[in-house]
């Protein structure tokens, strides 16, 4: 279940709006001048600009895709000319074709799901050497034995599965279904905006290749909009890195210094801090100290009001209220102290994980599992006219943060204003 929450739509939504806007464009079949050079060029451009920014971000894997992907296109592509400018196939057209129908859903699951290890430059050798190798094997049986080769292809292995409207070899297909299901499988385990592009870019491809000399743009469109779906989720990913704290999720110290300066003219800035993490994370060491972090973060994330919570650094969170005033606020900032500290993170015992789920239900509910919870003390700022800067405010909370701190912590401080609760880093045994 959880797998399935962590599937995202902003994962989903740039490759999908591209992919849709590809079939749209490509289904046109008349482009007007423009637009009929622009697609002309733009796979090979996508090639060499995409090629050199994942080089630049170490993204072999999606550097390899985008050269197979060109392969295919820039290969139908001369055939696709040929026929256009003659009137007919190419003598070799079907073989081409074919091979490409096999080698294209092969290699792209291939590459997408072979994963980035190793050294950069040995990874890089590697991929080159297997394409290498594919390619190499493929020409040299395509040329030797082209008939014998083209009747191995087309060969229908499973008469019953066979449909009018298959226009590739039969073996395309399960390879396709094959790479789009490990896609799926290495999505859900790692949600990312790169694995979800990998996997939208297939369909892309499949829908593509049988319309290689039916659609005048079908080709050069969808190669391109697949290549564009990989570069934009690589550029979606390094956006991510420079914005999104990883370890919570939540926008990090850059994000907030970007949002600082647009707040307007009313807004309300709280510094939330954990009580004695540093004694919590002695006792119960970094892994835990990391998942308290991230129930800390997701309770500050559902902060209402209109707030929005930023990791300030470390332990400390930032939250933002734009357009509300402290009145509008400090309900909200009191709702999420109580919530952090009614929390209580189940521990396990990492050196004795239970070996199947009875057995951890058996010990969730046994003796094995203790619980933890934190609290947290926040000091809260409202912009005031002598405030010139949102920094200034954002130091007013932080004095407000002291005071809370000094009023023995989990409670909520106004700046300017002079406990509730006391301390408390609870470790209860369940
Ligand atoms: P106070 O109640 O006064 O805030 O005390 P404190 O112990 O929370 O504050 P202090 O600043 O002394 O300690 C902060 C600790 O937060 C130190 C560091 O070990 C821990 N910390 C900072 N970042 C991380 C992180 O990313 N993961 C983990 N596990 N701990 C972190
Ligand atoms: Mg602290
Ligand atoms: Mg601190």
């Amino acid at each position: 279940m959880s797998r399935f929450k962590a599937l995202r739509l902003s994962h989903f939504l740039p490759s999908s709006l591209l992919l849709c806007a590809g079939i749209a464009a490509a289904s046109l079949n008349t482009l007007n001048e423009f637009f009929t050079s622009l697609f002309n060029v733009l796979p090979t451009l996508l090639l060499t600009l995409g090629g050199a920014f994942c080089l630049i971000y170490a993204r072999q894997r999606e550097l390899f895709l985008l050269l197979v992907v060109y392969l295919a296109y820039f290969v139908l592509d001369t055939q696709a000319d040929y026929y256009r400018a003659h009137g007919q196939a190419r003598s070799d057209a079907a073989l081409v074709f074919q091979l490409c129908s096999l080698l294209l859903p092969l290699l792209y699951g291939l590459y997408a799901a072979w994963l980035e290890r190793t050294h950069l430059l040995r990874d890089l050798i590697a991929r080159a050497a297997v394409l290498l190798a594919v390619g190499a094997v493929a020409l040299a049986l395509a040329r030797r034995y082209p008939d014998a080769v083209l009747a191995w292809l087309a060969q229908i292995r499973w008469p019953t599965l066979q449909a009018e409207w298959m226009s590739m070899i039969q073996p395309a297909y399960p390879l396709f279904l094959l790479a789009f299901a490990v896609l799926l499988v290495q999505y859900l385990h790692q949600p990312r905006p790169l694995h979800a592009a990998q996997l939208l870019g297939l369909p892309g491809l499949c829908w593509m290749l049988p319309k290689t000399f039916l659609l005048a743009h079908g080709l050069n469109l969808m190669s391109s909009q697949v290549m564009l779906i990989l570069v934009a989720a690589v550029a979606h990913e390094a956006y991510q890195m420079a914005f999104r704290d990883e370890l919570t999720g939540l926008p990090g110290r850059r994000a907030l210094n970007e949002r600082l300066p647009r707040l307007g003219r009313n807004y309300v800035i709280a510094m939330a801090d954990i009580d004695h993490f540093k004694q919590f994370n002695d006792t119960h060491g970094h892994d835990v100290g990391d998942q308290v972090l991230r129930v800390v973060a997701s309770q500050l994330r559902k902060v209402g009001g209109g707030g929005k919570a930023f990791r300030f650094g470390g332990e400390e969170f930032t939250l933002v209220f734009s357009g509300k005033s402290l009145e509008e606020c400090r309900p909200h900032l009191e709702t999420v102290r109580q919530a952090i500290e009614a929390y209580s993170v189940q521990l396990r015992d990492q050196g004795s994980r239970p070996q199947d789920d009875r057995c951890g239900r058996q010990r969730r509910a046994g003796v094995a599992a203790s619980r933890v919870s934190v609290t947290v003390s926040i000091g809260v700022a409202e912009k005031e006219s002598d405030q010139r800067t949102p920094e200034e405010v954002l130091k007013a909370a932080d004095q407000a943060l002291y005071t809370a701190k000094a009023a023995g912590r989990n409670c909520v401080r106004v700046h300017g204003q002079n406990c509730r609760g006391a301390v408390r880093v609870a470790t209860t045994s369940a």
